[in-house]
Order: C-alpha cells, then sequence, then structure tokens
C-alpha cells in the first residue's frame, strides 16, 4: 500500500541539564523515526520562561519534517523522545530536559483527548513562531491564517538567536 507522507512542524525545547545538547540531539532524533525525514531545521533561539518564572531560560527550535507517521502515531514516538531523554512530567510550565509538540500537520485542524493540531498555545508564543517563520516564511495556519501578524502580536517576548 502506498502511504502518503505527512509533512509536520515539531517544536523543541528545553531548559534543563545541557539546553542546547538535547535540542540538537531531539534533532536526530527526529531524523531516525520509522518513515521519516528530517527536512529543515531553524536555528536555535534563547527564551524567557513563561507562566513559571522561577525556572532557567529555554532553547528553542523548530524542525521541518515529511513523514508516514499518522498524528497520533507521531506523537507517541515523540513522547518515547522525550521519555529517553530523561524527561520527567510534573506540572504544567514545569522546567523540562526536552519538550517536543507537534505544531502543525498538513493542513490539519484536529482535536481528541490527547492531540490538538495546530498546538494550542503556538500562535501565543514568540519561541515557537520566530523559528517556524525563519524555516517556513509562507506558512499558513490552519484556523489562524499567515503567521507574520500572529508574530507580530508577540513582539513583545523578548527572544535571542544564539546560532545561524
Ligand atoms: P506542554 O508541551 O504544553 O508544556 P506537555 O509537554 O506536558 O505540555 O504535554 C502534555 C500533553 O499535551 C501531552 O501528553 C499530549 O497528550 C498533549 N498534547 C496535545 N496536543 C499536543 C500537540 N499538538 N503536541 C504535543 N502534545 C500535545
Ligand atoms: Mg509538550
Amino acid at each position: 500500500m502506498l502511504i502518503s507522507k505527512g509533512l509536520a512542524f515539531i517544536a523543541l525545547g528545553s531548559n534543563l541539564e545541557i539546553p542546547v545538547f538535547q535540542v540538537q540531539q531531539a534533532f536526530d532524533e527526529l531524523e531516525q523515526l520509522p518513515g521519516t525525514h528530517l527536512i529543515k531545521r531553524s536555528s536555535l533561539y534563547q527564551s524567557a520562561p513563561i507562566g513559571r518564572l522561577d525556572q532557567p531560560d529555554f532553547i528553542n527550535a523548530v524542525a521541518q519534517i515529511k513523514t508516514e507517521l499518522a498524528p497520533s502515531d507521531l506523537l507517541a514516538a515523540l513522547l518515547a523522545i522525550e521519555h529517553k531523554q530523561g524527561r520527567l512530567r510534573e506540572s504544567l510550565n514545569a522546567p523540562r530536559t526536552l519538550d517536543l509538540d507537534i505544531l502543525l500537520y498538513d493542513t490539519l485542524r484536529y482535536q481528541d483527548g490527547e492531540l490538538t493540531i495546530p498546538h494550542p498555545r503556538m500562535t501565543q508564543r514568540a519561541f515557537v513562531l520566530q523559528p517556524l517563520i525563519e524555516i517556513a516564511p509562507d506558512c499558513q495556519i490552519p484556523g489562524y491564517g499567515h503567521i507574520a501578524p500572529l508574530l507580530a502580536a508577540c513582539k513583545d517576548q523578548k527572544l535571542l538567536k544564539i546560532n545561524g
């Protein structure tokens, strides 16, 4: 059977141990998922924590992948990579060695008990939108439209590009 491939964007984030290393390693892990190719990786960005402020800054990035994994299988695979890299699940907004979120999957709009696509908080976060626009300047977010005005509305959120 011919399986059509999905074009997906994944957000990577880390603020414990050696965040740059964990994010670089996560790019490699994405490339190794079954039926999956890493197409693009953004620069790395440093961002201040949101919600819970008493924790280290984050390193963030976005990857574009092409995958044969259906969205729910992709989520399971991402959670397995997080687990492998030592993530402990604590409260919402807690510090983490690695966070992998599905931002977009083709033009899908989807919601069940475990998965929402587009990612529900992506449209308000500069640390997602800035690396995403870097690798997908014409990106349309289903239900929200073009990425550029969304990013402009987040201009107060400080973000530092740490490599090119
Ligand atoms: P967050 O990423 O919002 O800080 P977590 O990483 O702890 O929170 O994720 C909690 C749960 O969010 C996951 O177990 C997953 O079931 C759910 N979730 C819903 N939509 C998505 C998505 N698009 N990408 C990743 N996780 C998602
Ligand atoms: Mg997550």
